[in-house]
């Protein structure tokens, strides 16, 4: 049992509706265009957005800000090789800025690169080295409706049909993503990282976890994995992380801080090439574009992550959320993952083509209803596949308590009251990347 105590508040308040219609208009129905201070509950991303510890806090005092030899550094070291196992360590500014110091290491022109699910930013440093990022999820990951315990896993079947296609040697990198963030926040057990570790020394490629949420993924091992029934958080991480060659880590997630990322691997030669690639993208390999004293609460956050009590808190309190939007009938992609809660907008505007942007739509009346701020992951977002039309309600860690989420709920509900009167949405104006359109593109309602 853990909770938590107030040290310092932030007033959060909720604009009229006449001010969050006008809000709307002027963002171009695109909630990334919206200023904070006119959301009053903002579930748009875990990323970043969660309140540190008291400890993070002290530890931000004693950050070393020196350039090169940072104690800070020597700090972050020694967390990750303790709760991850690996001792090499590149820092960056975030989750992409590491993706791209590995991705641009290790993938070039022409190659293919499978993952369980590509992550946005994933997808498009692969892109963008030219090579081309395939999707590998299990059959029952787009199905809202199966129960399965590891929706999120990695299918080696289809991973192996894009190797028979392609060849072995245009696929040099594998990738595991934990959770499965784009298939619903899905976790993916020891077992499934056992056997893609099999898979990528049968093709020799490199094997990328992608551990953004590596500690929310461990505590649902440790629920619903047998083998590890017993076994604690902190350990599940030390079982499963080291099963890859390197890791891929936003500091944002389960670092528990507001900045910050990093590649980890034990490859000697992989770590010498990624360090000069993060001197020419990120900085000087001991602080990696963060400030020294980000990277001192990083490495707290890092412990932290997988303390029980903790985690178990963080993940009970997603399910929390569904239930009570399931006790108001939201639809929902089921089971509910470790971050998010992910609302069935195809199910809900069932009156909608998905060419008119259901998620979207969504996104848009919750904001309306009750200044609630989350994000469309479904074809606004990742144009040209048929993925369902999911709206991600993403809780950012140790910030919001139950009135907030009684908060969603009545507002679902209330959408859900009125669905019959929500139109779609048109794309109005739009960027050329088309791997990254839902954070700056701009969208109208169709009036026909
Ligand atoms: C957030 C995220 C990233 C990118 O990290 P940033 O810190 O946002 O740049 C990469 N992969 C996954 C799975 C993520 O959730």
């Amino acid at each position: 049992m853990v909770g938590y105590k107030s040290k310092l508040v932030e007033q959060i308040r909720l604009p009229s509706r006449a001010q969050r219609e006008r809000a709307l208009e002027e963002a171009g129905y695109n909630v990334f265009n919206l200023p904070s201070d006119d959301v009053f509950v903002d579930l748009l991303t875990d990323s970043g957005t969660g309140a540190m510890s008291d400890e993070q806090w002290a530890a931000l005092i004693r950050g070393d800000e020196s350039y090169a030899g940072s104690r800070s550094f020597e700090e972050l070291e020694s967390a990750v090789e303790e709760v991850m196992g690996f001792e090499r360590v590149v820092p960056a500014h975030q989750g992409r800025g590491a993706e791209n110091v590995l991705y641009g290491t290790l993938v070039s022109e022409g190659d293919v690169v499978p993952n369980n699910t590509h992550f946005d930013t994933t997808r498009a440093h692969i892109a963008n080295q030219g090579a081309e990022p395939v999707d590998c999820p299990v059959d029952d990951a787009t199905d809202p409706d199966a129960e399965g315990p590891f929706k999120g896993n990695f299918s080696i079947e289809r991973a192996r049909a894009v190797v028979d296609e392609y060849g072995a040697e245009r696929v040099p990198v594998v990738v595991q993503t934990i959770t499965n963030n784009s298939t619903a926040g899905q976790p993916v057990s020891v077992e499934n990282t056992r056997r893609v570790r099999e898979f990528a020394d049968e093709i020799g490629a490199t094997f990328v976890i992608d551990a953004c949420r590596f500690a929310e993924n461990a505590y649902f091992v440790t629920q619903r994995e047998a083998e590890f029934s017993d076994v604690s958080v902190a350990a599940v991480a030390r079982e499963q992380l080291p099963l890859a060659d390197a890791l891929v880590m936003s500091g944002k997630k389960d670092a528990l801080s507001n900045a910050g990322g990093f590649v980890a691997t034990d490859d000697e030669r992989l770590y010498e090439r990624c360090k000069q690639r993060a001197i020419l993208y990120e900085g000087f390999p001991t602080y990696g574009g963060m400030a020294g004293r980000d990277v001192a609460a990083m490495a707290v956050g890092l412990r932290e992550a997988v303390d029980e009590a903790y985690v178990a808190d963080r993940v009970e309190q997603i399910q929390e959320l569904a239930s009570m939007l399931e006790s108001v009938g939201v639809p929902m992609y089921t089971p509910a993952g470790g971050h998010a809660v992910y609302l069935d907008a195809g199910a809900l505007f069932s009156h909608l083509d998905p060419e008119q942007f259901p998620g979207q739509a969504l996104v848009c009346e919750l904001y309306r209803e009750g200044g609630v701020r989350g994000v469309e992951l479904g074809r606004f977002a990742f144009p040209g596949t048929d993925r369902p039309e999911l709206v991600r309600l993403a809780v950012p860690r140790r910030m919001y308590h139950r009135e907030h989420l009684e908060h969603v709920a009545e507002t679902a509900a209330a959408v859900l009251e009125r669905r019959e009167e929500v139109s779609g949405l048109e794309i109005v104006s739009e960027p050329e990347m088309e791997e990254i359109r839902h954070f700056t593109a701009t969208l109208e309602p169709i009036t026909s």
